[in-house]
């Protein structure tokens, strides 16, 4: 079976290396096919389709969009859309829009926790406001020795529940799925395992989902504990899901998966590139 990862972030977002850099190391890796899926914006595809031409290996152009359901926030997904496409590139820059207004109150929160100066040093991290996310404030705290790394400062400050977690009103499923749809792209659930859902409301989850447009969940990721593959598995089979597979890799340091070094996915499962794969 090819070497797909389509979940991987850069610079562009809350990555740490470069589209260039991602690519390339996903070319040593032995990855065939991989996509770049940066939160809420396509500003890396050029860089990094232009680098996979290079490194001869297949690219598939994503993003990964910020999603409130209800109370909590889902990632979606997008394969193989066009970044052209005017709903799309419309609605992320409205997502994008809304990240510098939450930063700063994170940062208000931060500086009552006995954090100055948090905006400022995020800020330098990310490199401008629209990318801003909760990384840029935990690699943050990790450079200024507040806390051992990026883990903690989401177990102790970041996280939701925590003292710094702000609540945030992103995109609504329905708009995310159909700018994903509108785009020719194809919708995948990020990270399943990672929304902390009881089983009913997974349920209710998944049947919104489906019934928004999307097609399919990712099983394999670097954000999914391997002794979970299987559960994430039987959920594809059962409501009829297509399957992804992605390290959702971040950088050196920060993600245990490199592109390209996962687990392939079970014999079992439609992998959502046969829609595309001839
Ligand atoms: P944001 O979109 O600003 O809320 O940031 C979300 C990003 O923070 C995710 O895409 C992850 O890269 C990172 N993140 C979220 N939760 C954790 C966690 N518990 N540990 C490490 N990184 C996390
Ligand atoms: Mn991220
Ligand atoms: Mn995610
Ligand atoms: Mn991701």
């Amino acid at each position: 079976m090819e070497n797909y990862d389509l979940h991987n972030h850069s610079t562009c977002s809350d990555g740490l290396l470069s589209p260039t850099q991602l690519i390339e190391l996903a070319a040593r890796t032995g990855t065939d096919a991989i996509a770049l899926t940066d939160h809420d914006t396509t500003d890396g595809l050029e860089e990094a389709e232009s680098a996979a031409r290079k490194a001869g290996i297949a690219f598939v152009p994503g993003v990964e969009i910020s999603v409130s359901w209800g109370g909590t926030t889902l990632h979606v997904v997008g394969l193989r859309v066009d970044p052209a496409a005017a709903p799309l590139a419309a609605g992320l820059r409205a997502v994008r829009d809304g990240r510098f207004g939450r930063a700063r109150k994170i940062a208000a929160e931060l500086e009552r926790l006995g954090f100055p100066g948090a905006l400022e040093g995020a800020l330098e991290l990310a490199g401008n406001e629209a990318r801003l996310s909760r990384s840029h404030f935990a690699r943050h705290l990790v450079r200024s020795g507040r806390v051992r790394d990026v883990q903690a400062a989401f177990d102790k400050y970041l996280g939701r529940g925590k003292p710094a977690y702000v609540a945030h009103r992103w995109a609504s499923l329905e708009n995310a799925v159909s700018w994903i749809r509108g785009a020719g792209g194809i919708a995948v659930l990020a990270h399943p395992g990672r929304y902390d859902l009881k089983p009913t409301m997974r349920d209710e989850m998944l049947h919104g989902f489906r019934a928004a447009g999307g097609e399919a969940i990712e099983v394999v990721t670097g954000s999914h504990r391997p002794e979970e593959y299987a559960a994430w598995r039987r959920v594809a089979l059962e409501h009829g899901f297509l399957a992804s597979r992605g390290a959702d890799y971040h950088g050196p340091g920060e993600s245990a998966c490199e592109p390209g070094r996962l687990a392939p996915l079970h014999a079992s499962l439609t992998p959502v590139w046969t829609r595309w794969a001839h």
